[in-house]
């Protein structure tokens, strides 16, 4: 159902006035996590004004240690539906329980399934059997082969409303969180109709290569860019290290604009 065999027209997803794919450009900004609803307002303001269309936050965290924050939950989805609707921006955020699917269906415009949870294939197929549209992230050390199966899982189900993006893969360089793989926009565009995004954030985790690499995977006909904005990155519950500030974010949005990008 993912490959380009089966449709090979580029396929548009709708997140609400949102379309990506096709020509269509997703441009997902906001914090790691949702913290508060005044922190949430404050960063929506900004990245909405820099031209972001879809906003993001997560509610809850898959935290490498179960002592790190976790998120809010639901306190986290009803700030988040309350501030992208006063932003006019539609709404992205994680699921990582299949027990939670109806509840962030709820509030989310769009379902996230994160890196790690990317062949936890319970929650693929539960995700599968609503008709959100879906942001699947690649994990750390799938194929490309391994990533296009996972979007099967979900489009087994009769969702067909996927978004890929690629994170970044573990390299060996600790310098770099993870690797970028810009190839795999290509590679993807090659083999299946979906729309395919970067988080140049996660792929690096440095706020001075972000902006080099979101303009990469740009040029290399991502339909989108996931970037991780924070007005005070030292405060942050999590991912501070690597969250561009909003000045940082518009300026990147302005070079991408002048690559050629219709954002
Ligand atoms: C996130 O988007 O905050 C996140 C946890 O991403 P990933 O699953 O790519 O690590
Ligand atoms: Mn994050």
């Amino acid at each position: 159902l993912a490959s380009k065999q089966a449709h090979p027209k580029p396929t548009i997803i709708e997140v609400g006035p949102v379309k990506i794919g096709g020509g269509h450009m997703a441009m997902i900004a906001g914090p790691c996590a949702v913290e508060s609803e005044e922190r949430m307002e404050s960063i929506a303001k900004s990245v909405r004004a820099a031209g972001a269309n879809i906003f993001r936050g997560g509610a809850f965290k898959p935290r490498t240690s179960p002592y790190s924050f976790q998120g809010l939950g639901e306190d986290g989805l009803k700030i988040l539906r309350d501030v992208g609707a006063r932003h006019g921006m539609p709404v992205v955020t994680e699921v990582v329980d299949p027990r939670n699917v109806e509840l962030v269906c709820e509030y989310a415009d769009m379902l996230q399934l994160g890196a790690r949870n990317m062949q936890n294939f319970v929650l693929l197929t539960e995700v599968g059997r609503t008709n959100k549209p879906v942001l699947l992230k690649r994990g750390m050390s799938a194929t490309v082969a391994d990533f296009l199966m996972s979007a099967e899982y979900i489009m087994a189900q009769g969702n067909s409303n996927v978004v890929l993006c690629e994170r970044g893969v573990k390299g060996f360089d600790p310098a770099t969180r993870n690797t970028f793989d810009v190839a795999l926009v290509p590679q993807i565009h090659k083999l299946s109709h979906l729309p395919i995004i970067v988080d140049p954030s996660h792929a690096t985790g440095r706020p001075d290569l972000i902006p080099a690499c979101a303009l990469a995977g740009v040029a290399a006909g991502a339909d989108g860019v996931h970037i991780e904005v924070h007005d005070k990155p030292e405060e942050a519950m999590s991912d501070g290290p690597q969250a561009l500030l909003p000045k940082q974010y518009a300026e990147l949005m302005d070079q991408i604009r002048k690559v050629g990008a219709a954002v």
